[in-house]
């Protein structure tokens, strides 16, 4: 398989605008869980900047668990998140749902973000596969290791070798966190494939109290990198509310996990 590591020994890196993710040191994405307002992703951009972040998400066509919740801005978000890069020079992710919709938010982004629902949609990771540009690969809510990396394959498999795998917490029949992070999958990966994983304690606990902890564990565990929600005012966040933390917060991580890379 084009994901093992028997096929390619050596760790992938992956050049985002110029920052190397997987290259030994820790990336740091983040931003908030939906794209809100212009003025709202530029302050959030600012902040991630300021502290210390490499690459800005933003949900701009949500994967929400109702249909009658906030269903994100659409095109309107990726330029949102377009003009954020403008003012930073940090590098934007956002999530694709649908084939058909690849190719207008490959236009925007610099790295795609397939959701844990879609991790399956074959046809949704071939066209991502041939997008050409980076895509980060969230694992599903029930997928075994096994599922996700042969996921990851159908994206090698267009001839895209820039896949960076997400473990985003699994489902267990723990109720005292959203879902369980599975930190066991970054030593596992790492063993079994040559691609770079990160980790999004975020969606993976749920709770903001717990955040930062689980950064902190996910990089001791060896991820490549992290992805967190954050918001200068989380209580407002208009998706994934309790999970969201705020710049102190969020400057209070990087620091920590920057800490514990350098001790490994
Ligand atoms: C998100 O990143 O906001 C998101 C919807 O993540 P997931 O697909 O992991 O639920
Ligand atoms: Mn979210």
């Amino acid at each position: 398989a084009l994901a093992s590591r028997e096929y390619k020994p050596q760790d992938t890196v992956i050049d985002v605008r110029g920052h190397k993710l997987g290259a030994g040191g820790v990336t740091i994405m983040a931003g908030p869980c939906s794209v809100e307002s212009l003025e709202n992703i530029v302050d959030v951009a600012k902040a991630v900047k300021r502290l210390g972040g490499h690459v800005l998400r933003g949900g701009a066509f949500k994967p929400r668990s109702s249909p009658y919740s906030f269903q994100g801005h659409g095109e309107e978000g990726l330029k949102m998140m377009a003009a954020a890069r403008e003012v930073t020079g940090l590098p934007i992710i956002s999530e694709v749902m649908e084939p058909g919709l690849v190719d207008l938010v490959a236009e925007y982004v610099d790295i795609l973000q397939i959701g844990a629902r879609n991790m399956q949609n074959y046809p949704l990771l071939r066209e991502a596969g041939r997008s050409g540009k980076p895509v980060l690969l969230k694992r599903g809510l029930s997928a075994t290791i096994e599922e996700w990396l042969m996921a990851a394959e159908y994206i090698l498999a267009q001839g895209n070798p820039n896949v960076i795998l997400c473990e985003r917490g699994i489902r267990t029949y723990e109720t005292a966190t959203r879902n369980t992070l599975d930190l066991n999958a970054v030593p596992v990966v790492k063993s079994l494939s040559h691609l770079p994983i990160i980790v999004d304690p975020s969606h993976g606990v749920g709770k903001r109290a717990f955040v930062r902890p689980m950064a902190r564990a996910g990089v001791a565990a060896g991820a490549d990198g992290v992805i967190v929600e954050i918001h200068p005012v989380p209580d407002k966040a208009m998706s994934d509310a309790a999970q969201t933390i705020d710049y102190e917060e969020f400057g209070r991580m990087v620091q920590e996990v920057n800490r514990v890379a350098s001790a490994l």
